[in-house]
Order: structure tokens, then C-alpha cells, then sequence
């Protein structure tokens, strides 16, 4: 009698080395299916935003690719129901067992602890892996039992717990039992990921679309740029950041493997200051791990301030200001870069991240939820604790956030973070003429046509900004 396969479920972990889930069910012998399979249902209010969209179509090929090399193939299923569907695939195969690594959305989390009780009731295994997260959210905890709510702590806990675990190889092609006969599966194109418009192409151009060219720039990061990141990384004229977002936004690197590969590098250097720039590198993961924490301990915050007191802070409604953001049409020259960066290669610097944020909640009091959707349909690595985090943090009402009052200049973090005016050059075209320090802030009598007036006065705006707060600040006393 042939031996019944078994699934592994590929969702955020788009690869094959360092792989929990794949790694097991190889190593239990029994013919392995990889599957994927597309559905919106349990992604909650948060189904996949346009970049992603195009970011998944191409991250699934390679994933495709790179299975065929090892022998195998990724069976693609699509339907409304990923239980019903994942169901049938089981049903047809007669597979026994699923394999699948853990996400952490709160959604997804519901989701998929019913489809694996249903499973279990029906006498199909089911194996499920950590390999998204260094730390599982539920085990990190404060003295008092609570979950952290600011970061320092949370990463002296962390660097207190057991020892990272190191990444597992891929398996090997010999160690693979496929099974006799295929089920069907749809091609990549037929998910329709793709939109009509030919922004994705270009916009894809701009994507480490497999593992193999992820794991290739965070080689060519960690062979020297590492040792210049804490001097460098808020510079928007330098690629001095890893670039690690998406891959790790698809799972086409596991933070294990970054993080090892990182440790092997500080090891590699002697002296204390190149390991005092990789340590801060080895933070910023941290910070990754912070959001996931806040995210499974506080769901809420995805739509509501973590601050309660933010839910009275008067927001304006101002669709043609929003527009205007949107399109890098604002008038001051760091924000229009950023934005259009954004639209145009699906990824923004984090420095300027910060900066438009608070340009968005700040100058123009929009709400923070219009600028945590516009990143969420436009970044590639699109990540709802990620962003969650860097929307509240900047508007002030998040866990350890940058306090309200605190209100970027946008034009002298240019002068700081872009003193040439490398960055905005690139990004805005029309204003490359423009000589020393008027890139920044390009004066009325020299400002190309095509170029529009700053949308508001920044000195006003952080007054009326400062003036708004003041009705949260009178609820906590209240
Ligand atoms: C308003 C706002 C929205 C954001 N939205 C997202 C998002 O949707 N997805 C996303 O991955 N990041 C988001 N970030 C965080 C950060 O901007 C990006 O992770 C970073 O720019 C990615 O570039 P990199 O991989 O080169 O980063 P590096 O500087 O090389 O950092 C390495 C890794 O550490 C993690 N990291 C770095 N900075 C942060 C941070 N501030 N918060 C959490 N993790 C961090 C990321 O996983 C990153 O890939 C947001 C930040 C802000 C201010």
C-alpha cells in the first residue's frame, strides 16, 4: 500500500531553507505536497494590498521554481473558505498529516486554530511551527506577568531569554519522497494577483522577488555596509539599510537566518565599534519582534490608539489634502520623495517613513488610519504589526511612542538626513536643478513651475497640531 502524503502550507514563509514545518515533513519520509492556498478569509479587516498582491505573484513563482529544482512542485488552490479548500486538497490526496508555520495576526491566529481543531477532529495530523518570530509573544512577559508596552525592557527580556536557535539547512534534494501521481494545480497567473494597471511592472523591478536573491543582499549587507549601520542607517541618500523587510514581509528569509548570519559577522569583526553597529542592526529585528508582541497582546490597536485617550483627538477630514500626500504633491521636497519612492518602487526609507507620518498626523491632523491604509496597499512589505506600530508611534497614541508634541521639521530632517539633496533629487526630477540648501526648501522666486507651493505652513500647522492635542490631554484629566 503506498504511504499517504502529507501537506506543508506555505503561507508567509516562501522558501526552503530554515524552513520548521518543510523541514519535518521531509524528515518524516512520507511523500510531501507543498501547498499554497489563496483565500482572503480570516485576514480580517486587512486583505492583501495592492503591492503585496504583486509582491505574492512573484514570490510564489520562485518559490515554484526553486521546488522543481529540488523535484517537487507547489500545488496552488484558490477558493472563499482556506479550511473548505485546504479540506478538498487533503481529501483528494488522501494526504494524513499538514505541516504549517504559525503567523501571528489575530485573525489569522482564530483562523487557523479552528481549521487545525477541525482537522485534528477528523484524524488528520497537524504540525505547527515557529518560525516567523525569534520569540513566541506568549512566552515574553514582564515581571508581573503583563506584556511589555515599552521597548527597552522588552529587549533587555529578550536578549535574557534561552539562545536563539539556529536556522535549519534546506533539505536535501535526496531526503525528498514525492508522491506518485500530482494533484492538479492553477498556475500563479490565474490567481490574478496581477492588476491591469502597468505600474506592477515597474514596480516589481524594485522587488528581491526569491530567496536566493534575498539571502544573496543580506550577504552583500553583512560583507561590510553592517559596520557602518548605526552611523548610516537614518542617511536617505545611502542604501545603507539591510533591505530585509520584504523578504522577511514573505518569509523569503527566516529572522533566524538574518539573525545568525548577523552573529556571524559580529564575530568576524574584532573591534567593538564594528560590533556596536551590528548590534544595532540586531535591535532593529527586535523591534520587529516588539511589534508582534504588542500586536497579539493588543488586536485593538490594528484600528484604535493604544492611548485611549487619542480616541477624542480631532482629526480632520480632507480628501484633497490626503490626495495631495498620496501623490508627493505637498510642496516640501522630503515628503514628496518619500512619497513617491513609495509609489514607485513599493518601499520607503524608514527615516522618511517617520517623516511623512507626521507630516500626514501632524501638519495636515489626518488621521493616522488614511496613512497606515495608503502604506498598507502600496508597500511591498506591507506587515500589520510593522506598520501598526510605525503609524501609532508617530501619531503619538502607540506603546512607547514618540511623545505628540514632539513634531518633525520635515525641512531640517532633509538638511540632516539628505544634506546634498541626493534623495530628493532622485525622487523629484523637477527640482534637480536646484542648487544647495533651496532643494530643501525651494524659495518662491526659484521653484519650477511644475512644482507646487508648500499645502501648509509648517510653524502654523505644529501650533494648530500642538492646540489639537490639548483636547487629549484634557481627557486624561479628566
Ligand atoms: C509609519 C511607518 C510604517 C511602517 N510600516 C512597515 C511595514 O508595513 N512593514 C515593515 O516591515 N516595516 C514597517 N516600518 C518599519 C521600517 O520602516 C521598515 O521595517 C524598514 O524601513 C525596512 O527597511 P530595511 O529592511 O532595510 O530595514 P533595516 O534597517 O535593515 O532593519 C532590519 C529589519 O528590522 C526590522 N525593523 C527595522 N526598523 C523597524 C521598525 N521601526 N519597526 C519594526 N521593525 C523594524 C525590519 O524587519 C527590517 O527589515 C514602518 C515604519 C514606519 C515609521
Amino acid at each position: 500500500m503506498n504511504t499517504p502524503p502529507v501537506i506543508v502550507w506555505f503561507r508567509h514563509d516562501l522558501r526552503l531553507t530554515d524552513h520548521p514545518a518543510l523541514h519535518a515533513a521531509v524528515a518524516s519520509g512520507r511523500p510531501v505536497i507543498p501547498a499554497y492556498i489563496h483565500s482572503d478569509d480570516g485576514e480580517g479587516d486587512w486583505p492583501l494590498g495592492g503591492a503585496t498582491r504583486v509582491g505574492l505573484h512573484h514570490a510564489l513563482g520562485a518559490l515554484d521554481v526553486s521546488l522543481r529544482e529540488a523535484g517537487s512542485q507547489l500545488i496552488i488552490r484558490a477558493g472563499a473558505s482556506t479550511h473548505e479548500t485546504l479540506s478538498a486538497l487533503i481529501y483528494e490526496t488522501d494526504a494524513s498529516a499538514v505541516y504549517f508555520c504559525d503567523r501571528y495576526e489575530p485573525a489569522v491566529i482564530e483562523r487557523d486554530d479552528a481549521i487545525a481543531s477541525a482537522l485534528r477532529r477528523v484524524g488528520i495530523e497537524v504540525h505547527r511551527y515557529r518560525a516567523g518570530l525569534l520569540y513566541d509573544p506568549a512566552e515574553v512577559y514582564t515581571g508581573q506577568g503583563n506584556p511589555y508596552t515599552v521597548f527597552t525592557p522588552f529587549y533587555r527580556k529578550c536578549l535574557a531569554m534561552p539562545p536563539i536557535r539556529s536556522p535549519l539547512v534546506r533539505p536535501s534534494e535526496a531526503d525528498w519522497q514525492s508522491p506518485e501521481t500530482w494533484p492538479t494545480t492553477m498556475s500563479v497567473d490565474e490567481l490574478g494577483l496581477l492588476p491591469d494597471h502597468p505600474w506592477h511592472e515597474s514596480v516589481a523591478s524594485h522587488m528581491n522577488c526569491s530567496e536566493a536573491d534575498v539571502l544573496g543582499r543580506l550577504d552583500r549587507f553583512l560583507a561590510d555596509p553592517v559596520t557602518r549601520y548605526k552611523d548610516e542607517r537614518d542617511r536617505t541618500d545611502l542604501d545603507a539599510t539591510s533591505g530585509m523587510s520584504t523578504g522577511l514581509r514573505f518569509g523569503l528569509v527566516s529572522p533566524y537566518t538574518v539573525w545568525d548570519r548577523a552573529l556571524r559577522a559580529r564575530q568576524r569583526h574584532r573591534s567593538s565599534e564594528a560590533r556596536g553597529q551590528i548590534d544595532a542592526f540586531l535591535r532593529q529585528l527586535i523591534w520587529r519582534e516588539f511589534a508582534y508582541h504588542l500586536l497579539v497582546h493588543f488586536p485593538h490597536t490594528t484600528t484604535e490608539p493604544l492611548r485611549e485617550n487619542f480616541a477624542v483627538f480631532p482629526w480632520v477630514d480632507d480628501e484633497a489634502a490626503l490626495q495631495r500626500w498620496q501623490r508627493g504633491q505637498t510642496g516640501y521636497p522630503i515628503v514628496d520623495a518619500g512619497m513617491r519612492q513609495l509609489w514607485q518602487t513599493g518601499w520607503m526609507h524608514n527615516r522618511v517613513r517617520m517623516i511623512v507620518a507626521s507630516f500626514l498626523c501632524k501638519d495636515l491632523l489626518i488621521h493616522w488610519h488614511h496613512g497606515a491604509r495608503w502604506f498598507w496597499d502600496t508597500l511591498f512589505d506591507a506587515d500589520l504589526a510593522n506598520n501598526t506600530l510605525g503609524w501609532q508611534w508617530t501619531a503619538g497614541c502607540g506603546a512607547d511612542a514618540q511623545p505628540f508634541f514632539r513634531i518633525f521639521n520635515p525641512t531640517a530632517q532633509a538638511e540632516k538626513f539628505d544634506p546634498e539633496g541626493v534623495y530628493i533629487r532622485r525622487w523629484v526630477p523637477e527640482l534637480a536643478g536646484l542648487s544647495g540648501q533651496m532643494i530643501h526648501e525651494p524659495p518662491a522666486l526659484h521653484r519650477p513651475s511644475d512644482y507646487p507651493e508648500p499645502m501648509v505652513d509648517h510653524k502654523r500647522a505644529r501650533d494648530e497640531a500642538l492646540a489639537a492635542y490639548e483636547t487629549v490631554k484634557a481627557k486624561s484629566l479628566a
